[in-house]
């Protein structure tokens, strides 16, 4: 592997320089601001002990912090994204090694560097998604200068593959295949940390739960793909319709959940009812010539002060939706 000297002109990424498209590609990953995950934990031990260097990070570049997704030495969950040598070297298509910092004048006002922990010395690894954007880096860090060697590059490239294998099995294990929206798994795992936050900060939340209304006739009458067709249609509506903190799961055959966080019941029921009478107009191209109208039953609820967890919020929902079907079907039903 080739070291970058000081000399060496920084290779920028072109990628890298579509910061927006770099922001994306890290949010598809969910990764910022979860909780502690063990697999992270581990290769931050394996680095610290087979590097023996006091400070490591899994750095996760956000449009103005960096978030430590784990970290040994540092203290810290986050630091302003400016002045910081991970900001730095994600725009590098090499990785980035810093022998002294206090020698090297493009990195005079690292602010780790200048205060506690006094970093001195950096080996950082880009961590790069399969389309090109550098999300964060793997680094390691000392308090001396420090000169780092062949293996040091070696390992740490390969930790830094570790990782980001990890996170693409995990965005493919969180994904329904048929619609691209949130597993039944994934979808709960993601709201009971939801109905947690808003309960501890007493925030609002509301939550929605919608069916197509009488599905296997659609099967029956038109085959299993039209069914698919259609079950596709109405997640791609959702997505298209709810706002970026929203997020829609799969909870089963043609039945989705919508979430949405800092939103009072009213709104939600006006988000739903958009959905449900934009679901009603549309003519879904089911193939053979067949284009086909069918439609929604909602039920949508707020969380109640005493909710504490998901479980009662759902089911509330549930037993609104319930209700909408006994009136008639192709209505949202607030509980
Ligand atoms: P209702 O209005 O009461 O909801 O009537 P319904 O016919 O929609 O009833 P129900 O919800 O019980 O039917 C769901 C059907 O969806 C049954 C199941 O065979 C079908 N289904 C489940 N998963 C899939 C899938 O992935 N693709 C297709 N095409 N059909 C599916
Ligand atoms: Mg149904
Ligand atoms: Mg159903």
């Amino acid at each position: 592997m080739r070291k970058p000297d000081k000399d060496t002109p920084v290779i920028v990424n072109l990628k890298n320089n579509d910061e927006e498209g770099r922001i994306l590609a890290l949010e598809r990953y969910d990764i910022l601001d979860a909780p502690e995950e063990a697999s992270f934990e581990n290769v931050m031990n394996l680095v610290q002990m087979v590097l023996k260097v006091p400070m490591c990070a899994i750095s996760l570049v956000d449009r103005n912090r960096l978030c430590f997704k784990a970290q040994r030495g540092l203290g810290i969950d986050e630091v302003p994204r400016r002045n910081t040598l991970c900001d730095i070297a994600i725009s590098q298509t090499v990785p980035l090694a810093v022998e002294d910092v206090f020698t090297d004048l493009r990195f005079a006002d690292c602010a780790l560097s200048l205060a506690q922990p006094r970093v001195r010395s950096y080996l950082g690894f880009p961590l790069r998604s399969p389309e090109g954007y550098n999300i964060g880096m793997l680094c390691v860090m000392d308090t001396v200068p420090r000169l780092f060697a062949e293996t040091d590059y070696a390992v740490l490239n390969n930790f830094a593959k570790v990782i980001m294998n990890d996170l693409e099995l995990r965005q493919a294990a969180s994904k329904d295949h048929l619609t691209g929206t949130l597993s039944r798994r994934a979808w709960i795992e993601k709201s009971e940390l939801e109905v947690e936050r808003a309960a501890r900060y007493k925030r609002p939340i509301s939550l929605a739960v919608l069916d197509i209304d009488r599905f296997k006739y659609v099967n029956d009458t038109f085959g299993h793909p039209a069914g698919d067709r259609v079950i596709k249609y109405i997640a791609a509506l959702c997505k298209k319709m709810i706002r970026k903190s929203d997020y829609c799961g799969r909870l089963g055959g043609e039945e989705f959940a919508i979430m949405m966080p800092e939103t009072v019941l009213g709104d939600a029921y006006t988000v739903t009812e958009r959905i449900r009478a934009s679901f009603e107009k549309a003519l879904i191209d089911v193939g053979a010539a067949n284009l086909l109208s069918c439609t929604i039953s909602v039920g949508v609820t707020e969380r109640s002060r005493h909710e504490l967890e998901l479980a009662p919020f759902v089911r509330r929902a549930d037993d609104a939706l319930y209700q909408a079907k006994n009136d008639g079907r192709n209505r949202v039903e607030a509980a």
